[in-house]
């Protein structure tokens, strides 16, 4: 029995524009679920998670209550909260909405509203890995090779070994992610993962290693590319 509570902070505030759809991205449908409903139907599903906190734009927190956390009878959700400008600010609203309820040395994993194929043998690791470390990251080695460059000039290809394309979930005890953006918000620092606040005051994050079926769906293409990787997920899951 663990003496911590895991607890799942799901930014799901932002307005989606790059999927060119009149709805919130978020709300269209993945194999017949709205995609922001999948992603917490796999922490709802999972013994390990404690309670939910949902960051979604103020506008539409009565659209989702209706027709996501109410349609799909989800019982996990402790608040859901209007989000921030930037994903950085609609993580601080969820920390600080949390901070009365859980102890600093309880585990929040961070994850992306639209990022709905993470397994729970990711999640598994990522509590684990948030114990021993500053935080856990998430990530997958790069397959491309990475160039820097500045006006169309390339000024640096770094070594491909070295370089590794974050996701979430991204885990921490409570102290620490929320220590790491106290100090971002009083410099006026933004990151663009949570990460990277830790990194920054001196943290040791560690890498887990992620899955590269575990996108981010930001653009038409992502859609279909997580359909098909659902349709074979869910095939998989039933051979077990
Ligand atoms: O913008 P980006 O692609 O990094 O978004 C990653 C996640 O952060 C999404 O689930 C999005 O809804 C969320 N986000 C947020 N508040 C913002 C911007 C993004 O919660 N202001």
């Amino acid at each position: 029995m663990a003496t911590f509570k895991s607890i799942a902070l799901i930014p799901a505030a932002g307005m989606g524009k790059r999927m060119g759809a009149s709805i919130n991205k978020q709300y269209l449908h993945l194999n017949g679920l709205p995609i922001v409903a999948r992603t917490i139907s796999v922490f709802e599903a999972s013994p390990l998670i404690d309670s939910i906190y949902l960051v979604i734009p103020a506008d539409e927190i009565p659209y989702c209550r209706e027709h996501v956390v109410e349609a799909c009878g989800f019982l996990k959700i402790a608040a859901i909260i209007p989000g921030g400008k930037e994903r950085q600010n609609s993580v601080m609203n969820g920390l600080r909405a949390m901070r009365e309820q859980i102890s600093d040395d309880d585990v929040v994993l961070i994850h992306d509203g639209v990022r709905p194929l993470i397994t729970e043998s990711l999640l598994i690791n990522s509590i684990n890995s948030a114990r021993l470390y500053d935080g856990a990251l998430a990530a997958v080695p790069v397959k491309d090779t990475i160039k820097i460059a500045s006006n169309g000039i390339v000024s640096d290809t770094p070594p491909r070994e070295s370089l590794w394309q974050a996701q979430t979930p991204q885990s921490f005890r409570f102290d620490k992610i929320f220590t790491a953006h106290l100090s971002a918000e009083s410099e006026g620092f933004i990151g663009t993962d949570d990460a990277s606040l830790v990194e920054r005051i001196g943290g040791e994050v560690h890498i887990i290693t992620g899955d590269y079926r575990n996108i981010k769906i930001t653009t038409p293409e992502d859609l279909v590319l997580a359909e098909a990787f659902l349709t074979v997920m869910e095939r998989e899951r039933k051979q077990c």
